[in-house]
């Protein structure tokens, strides 16, 4: 609670109360019609035809109003919103809101920007033509409320400026694909908006205005339409799930709120600034039959304004206490749900000083009307759900349509009489925000200026710039003070060169930045027990960057000017030379130049080297016969270059561009659509092949270098072998007349069919025969399962407790071309559960690590020795005959395979070559310093075991990530791993140093 507020607090106890409870339509008149406005009797007749149960419906839809001059979506549709067996592409609902805009001046349609297949997005505001017609001084004022530097943060002119102003309320439809009854429901509440003349309808159109974005994924929508329009046609059959969304991600579409990887998220929030609106109130269908998690469940956001959190409560209470007024069934806002993770499309707005609102209403994953059988979880009454669902349902598209317009009529109705209220709270939270170093701290955030980092750095000033954060840099050298790292530790000064990056914490949009770039803490005993969602994202660590929190406002009197074009940071060449070098500092752009550079002549150093004061790291790249348009290559690149008079004298290997295929599965694009885009927008080419097309691949070396296998989603090795069972009908993805949306990814005309046991014999020659095979996660364990990375196998997990945590590694090889680039020091990863790696020097289950006595130090061999004489330490000595000495034991890491000695390889063919015994790159660091960000619980079966691993098999290899290294467009710091293997691929043969044991005898 905000303190020194408390009048605030009293305004909000009074308004909260102020709402009549409401019993009926006849006991109450707030949602009464205007009794001399005609309905549309036929629209009417079939609402109520469509609605399966009398208490699926209010007093707010089960009518519609009658206009001479405004189209109804029946127009459009054929029918009503929300009628059974059809939904609409994004087109037609477009053409529909477009047609509203050349019927009424209430409604005004703007272009928001295009998704990845250039499909339009659009946003229709909706309002009384007083309003609509001044929108723009309207939102010049907000402009100065989003913004008090603008006003002097004076209270006295922010409250002329909100009593001339009125609120924005922005809600988008259908960013999840198969959740599909939103752009009906919106297309018939925009209608609404605009005729209906009910006083409280006409009080919202007087008092602010609805923007409506009716389809975000709209590329997703299009083919979720496709897919409904073949099952209409297929009756009886199956049909696919919808497995490609948007091009690139699924689900995960509402995940982008960090990064801002996708158009959709980017398009979304450049709209909601842009209107400077209040409220982003996203509409989802997974839970019966309305779970508005407007208030949701804890642990809330760390970086969340307090008066946030009470406009939660405040607007999800009174919006589900109106819908039970109604007597429908199953409206609840507390659930399971942690508003901890800032990476939800609606979380744009808490993290820009608006109010975030999210709705779960049911739907049918089209518009089938079907019997719902649910579970006792969700039909059970709780505390905070007294009228639940009912158990049984007959649940159409038309009852979805009921309960989203009515609560979002309900709640919109709500905050027009509020506006004020509301206003008021947009400018105290933006405020606030500028307020935030003298408030609550940091003053700011700080990059040191370096080089090594440049190519990082630029990739998170970018994102920064998508969330619309100033960014600045020093002119001068400072010292500031820094915050100890733990509690109790010292402060210490910190020196920033000139050309430092520093994001200021006196700006509005302040809140993103801290919670992007602050740490997080969940901690292991914390009551929720299912975080939703990642519990840990720290873009400093992410990122692998030098970040510095620094609390001392002094910082801000430095000086600084804006650093508007991110590109400036780096992309210099410099010196003079016929050899153009280029340092690996772990950037992301040095295998994308591979492919800009064919046709000069490019070497990688074997070794590091240094040469005109500089030193080059191995894995450098060394140019000759660069081309004129160099400088503009490395510019848009982001990497700075040296030119040196002449080669230098270091061991180097030619190097042309690697030939990627990128290989998915027809279970699930999810995952792997992260990666995906983050090859095509760092400009890495590949082919995009399907499993099916492995199968028929006989010689895959042949053509590719390098096949990328990225995660798959919790996929079993014979789930990629099997695919989906072939018992019943094919399932064609292709582009047809019926379905033009589907198959432009990629098509098949069966999508059952998996990987076969074909297809592992070809991927399994292509390694053989010196390919590489990048896995991850599931494809990681699927590769080890099928016999491909011999003496790998994944550790088990115990009860070891992560949740998409952010972890501390150590490389365990650091001359692996893998980690070409990367500091000694500590490397922050991502990791969904924990997942690591055993390895061994034997196949079969004799090769893993020497169990020992759990109750003494597992790690430590001479723990277990028998009672005798001496100390612990010493060896017992029989007596009455000649001492002999024991063999001594080797301390084991856990990292390390069990050494092997006479006893194991006598007559031992599972004894695994030297030469193909695995390789760990990078292995967890020790319990104690394994946490960066989020939870970590009893880490004792996973601490310092492998997490990246590289497998021999014949010429080739197979490298094995645990953790995920291109994740959400959030993991810029570990990309380099991928794309260093990609370039080194023929360079990943066991390392002379590894095939000596590398345990120091400690005891
Ligand atoms: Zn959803």
């Amino acid at each position: 609670m905000n303190r020194s507020k408390p009048a605030l607090i009293a305004i909000f106890s009074v308004l909260w109360f102020a709402q009549p409870a409401l019993v009926s339509q006849e006991l109450n008149s707030t949602f009464a019609r205007d009794p001399g406005q005609p309905i549309d009797k036929q629209y009417t007749d079939q609402i109520h035809k469509y609605t399966t149960d009398p208490s699926f419906i209010s007093p707010l839809v089960d009518y519609l109003p009658a206009s001479k001059t405004v189209p109804t979506p029946a127009k459009v549709l054929g029918d009503v919103s929300g009628a059974p067996d059809m939904l609409p592409y994004a087109e037609d609902v477009y053409r529909y809101f477009r047609l509203l805009e050349a019927a009424t001046p209430r409604v005004k349609v703007f272009t928001i920007g295009h998704s990845e297949e250039g499909r339009e997005m659009i946003a229709a505001a909706i309002a009384d033509t007083a309003l609509l017609s001044r929108a723009k001084e309207n939102d010049a004022r907000l402009a100065q409320l989003a913004d008090p530097r603008t006003i002097g943060l004076d209270d006295a002119k922010a409250r002329q400026l909100l009593d001339q102003s009125w609120p924005v309320y922005y809600i988008t439809g259908t960013i999840h694909s198969p959740e599909t009854g939103a752009p009906t429901a919106l297309m018939e509440l925009a209608y609404r908006l605009a005729v209906d003349d009910a006083p409280y309808i006409k009080y919202i159109r007087s008092h602010m205005i609805v923007l409506i974005t009716p389809v975000v994924e709209v590329d997703g929508r299009d083919r979720m339409v496709d897919l409904y329009r073949w099952h209409k046609a297929h009756p009886g059959q199956d049909w696919p799930h919808l497995l490609y969304w948007g091009h690139y991600v699924a689900h995960d579409n509402n995940r982008d709120a960090m990064a801002m990887t996708l158009d959709l998220t980017r398009n979304v929030l450049d709209a909601y600034l842009s209107w400077h609106a209040q409220v982003l109130h996203d509409l989802h269908e997974s839970v019966p039959f309305l779970y508005d998690n407007t208030v949701g469940d804890g642990p809330y956001n760390a970086w969340v304004d307090p008066i946030l959190a009470d406009e939660w409560a405040e607007l999800g209470s009174n919006n589900v206490a109106q819908m039970r007024s109604f007597g429908m069934p199953g409206v609840f806002t507390h659930g399971d749900f942690d508003t901890w993770s800032p990476g939800y499309l609606m979380f744009l707005a808490a993290m820009h000083n608006g109010i975030s609102r999210l709705y779960e209403t049911f739907g049918n994953g089209g518009a089938d009307t079907e019997k719902r059988i649910l579970r006792p979880e969700d039909y059970s009454r709780t505390w905070y759900r007294q009228n639940p669902p009912l158990p049984l349902v007959t649940w159409s598209q038309r009852d979805n349509n009921n309960y989203e317009q009515t609560a979002l009529l309900s709640t919109i109705s709500y905050f027009s009489r509020n506006t004020h209220h509301f206003l008021e709270n947009f400018y105290l939270k933006s405020k606030r925000s500028v307020q935030k170093p003298t408030l609550e701290g940091p003053a700011a955030y700080v990059l040191p200026a370096e080089a090594a980092s440049a190519n990082r750095q630029i990739e998170l000033v970018k994102v920064l710039k998508r969330q619309h954060i100033e960014v600045q840099q020093l002119t001068n050298e400072i010292t500031s003070t820094v915050p100890g790292e733990k509690r109790g530790e010292k402060p210490r000064q910190d020196t920033f060169p000139a050309g430092s990056i520093v994001i200021r914490m006196d700006q509005p949009y302040s809140r993103i930045a801290d919670a992007l770039l602050d740490r997080q803490f969940w901690a292991a005993g914390d009551p929720q027990k299912h975080p939703y969602d990642d519990t840990g994202w720290s873009f400093a660590h992410l990122f692998n960057l030098n970040v510095a929190r620094v609390a001392d406002p002094s910082v801000l009197k430095a000086k600084m000017v804006p650093l508007d074009d991110p590109r400036s940071l780096a992309g210099k060449i410099s010196g003079s030379g016929t050899v153009l070098a280029v340092a690996n500092t772990g950037q992301i752009s040095l295998l994308p130049l591979i492919y800009k550079l064919k046709d000069a002549t490019i070497q990688i150093a074997g070794k590091p080297f240094d040469a005109e004061g500089k030193h080059f790291a191995a894995g450098s790249l060394l140019i000759t016969d660069a081309p004129e348009a160099i400088a503009q290559i490395v510019h848009d690149l982001g990497l700075d270059a040296s030119r040196l008079a002449a080669e230098p004298s270091v061991a180097m290997r030619k190097v042309s561009a690697p030939r990627i295929a990128f290989m998915h599965t027809w279970l699930s694009t999810q995952a792997e659509g992260w990666w995906r885009i983050a090859f095509d927008s760092a400009g890495v080419p590949f082919d995009y092949i399907s499993t099916q097309a492995v199968a028929r691949q006989t010689d895959l070396r042949a053509k590719y270098d390098v096949i990328v296998f990225a995660p798959v989603g919790r996929a079993s090795a014979l789930d990629i072998l099997n695919g989906i069972p072939v018992w019943n009908n094919a399932m064609p993805w292709q582009k047809t007349d019926l379905t033009p949306n589907l198959g432009t990814v990629d098509g098949s005309e069966d999508i059952r069919p998996g990987l076969g046991y074909d297809g592992l014999a070809h991927l399994r020659s292509f390694v053989e025969q010196g390919g590489l095979l990048i896995t991850c996660e599931d494809t990681a364990q699927f590769a080890i399962e099928t016999g491909l990375a011999p003496g790998v196998s994944v550790a088990p997990h115990d009860d070891a407790r992560v949740v998409g945590s952010v972890l501390n590694t150590v490389l365990v090889s650091p001359d692996s071309p893998v980690v070409f680039g990367y500091r000694a020091a500590g490397l922050p990863v991502i990791s969904a559960n924990g997942m690591v790696f055993n390895v061994s020097n034997m196949l079969g289950r004799t090769g893993g690590r020497v169990l020992m006595d759990p109750m003494t130090d597992p790690l430590d061999p001479y723990a277990k020795r028998a009672t005798g004489r001496g100390s612990v330490d010493d060896s017992d000595e029989p007596q009455g005959r000649k001492i002999a000495e024991a063999e001594p034991l080797i301390k084991q890491q856990p990292w390390e395979p069990r050494p092997l000695d006479e006893e194991l390889t006598r007559n031992n063919p599972e004894v695994i070559p030297v030469e193909s015994r695995p390789d760990v790159i990078l292995r967890f660091s020790d319990a104690r310093s394994l946490l960066l960000d989020g939870l970590l619980d009893r880490p004792g079966s996973i601490a310092e075991h492998a997490v990246v691993v590289d497998a021999h098999l014949g010429q080739g290899n197979v490298l094995l990530f645990g953790n995920n290294p291109i994740y959400r467009g959030e993991t810029i710091g570990t990309y380099p791993l991928v794309f260093n293997a990609i370039l080194n691929y023929g360079q990943l043969a066991r390392h002379p140093s590894s095939t000596t044991h590398s345990a120091s005898a400690g005891k």
